[in-house]
């Protein structure tokens, strides 16, 4: 058995849903408003497919309004623009998500600043992520996977004020949305990257600790403060030989084994962050729904 506690995605994904679920019926009951969610995805890509799939499912669990549009390949920027248009214009819409990535003809930085700011449910719009930087999270809408980080610290330490926080990586998806939500929080935050100098005794600092790096097992368990909690956004596949030949696996950036005997808590992979992405979108949109009907306190 691991020292450190286990951040279970298993457990605190499920406990958001029901909480987004209990959300929605009050809001519907109150308002009469169902939160909407559209999904746009463009083109083939498997993967794509899957995650767009399950994102219409878990909306449809939360007893949204669902719609998924499926466009072909070929479709052009300027089609694309003008369903975001419409979905910006339409009532039963509170959370438009464009899939990414999108076919290489069409911007995707134009398709994202096209979304209405008040219905982008992935953060990702230069005004949501203005808001957040300038203080206003309660007015913006916080892209799923750092908001999901936030989620898991919290269950396990709910007031961070005060404490360091590192966050290695510096990603517009991932690294600065985090380090601006802990910041937020009151955490005294640190953001390290490439050319960061020491990065171990850097980490050793934190009593929060996020890797969203993209390298698989790089933060070892000495470069973990005892007791601190370990945020682990990576998703990298390796090899996994002992399951067989061309066998794979998913690990984390941080080696767990080693940091799970140091940590006081840490996030599993997979079965972490990875699990609460979804369940952060489902949050949003009842947030943009609560907020659209005039009711923000309920999302
Ligand atoms: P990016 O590749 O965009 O960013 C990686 C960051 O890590 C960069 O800021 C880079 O620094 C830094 N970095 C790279 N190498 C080092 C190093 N040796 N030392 C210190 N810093 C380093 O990745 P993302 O932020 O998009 O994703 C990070 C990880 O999170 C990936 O494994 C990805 O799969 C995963 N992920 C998981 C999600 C989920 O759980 N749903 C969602 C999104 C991502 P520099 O800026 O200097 O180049």
């Amino acid at each position: 058995h691991p020292k450190a506690h286990i951040i279970d995605g298993k457990v605190i994904a499920p406990q958001t849903i029901d909480k987004v679920k209990a959300a929605r019926e009050t809001l519907e009951a109150e308002t009469g408003v169902k939160p909407g969610l559209a999904v746009v995805i463009v083109g083939e890509d498997p993967a794509s497919q899957v995650y767009v799939r399950n994102k219409g499912l878990k909306a449809e669990e939360c007893g949204f309004h669902s719609e998924t549009h499926r466009l072909p390949e070929a479709t052009s920027e300027a089609e694309l623009l003008a369903l975001i248009t419409r979905l910006n214009a339409d009532p039963k819409i509170h959370g438009i998500l464009a899939q990414l990535p999108l076919p290489k003809h069409i911007s995707e930085k134009a398709v994202i600043a096209a979304i209405d700011p008040d219905k982008d449910v992935d953060g990702l719009s230069p005004i949501n992520v203005g808001r957040l930087v300038s203080g206003l999270a309660d007015e913006a809408l916080v892209s799923c996977t750092p908001a999901g980080c936030l989620v898991m610290a919290k269950s396990v330490t709910p007031d961070l004020s005060g404490l360091n926080a590192v966050v290695v990586g510096r990603s517009n998806i991932v690294g600065k949305p985090v380090a601006h939500l802990l910041l937020a929080e009151n955490c005294t935050v640190t953001i390290a990257h490439s050319r960061t100098r020491d990065l171990p005794s850097v980490c050793r600092s934190a009593d929060i600790l996020v890797a969203a790096v993209g390298r698989p097992k790089m933060i070892k368990g000495d470069w973990v403060k005892p007791g601190a909690t370990v945020i682990d956004v990576g998703i990298n596949r390796i090899p996994a030989p002992e399951k067989g030949e061309g066998k794979t696996r998913l690990v984390g950036d941080v080696d767990f084994g080693e940091a799970a005997e140091v940590a006081g808590a840490i996030t599993p992979v997979p079965g972490g962050v990875g699990l609460m992405t979804i369940a952060m979108l489902m949050a949003n949109t009842v947030i943009a729904a609560s907020r659209k009907a005039g009711r923000p306190e309920i999302g």
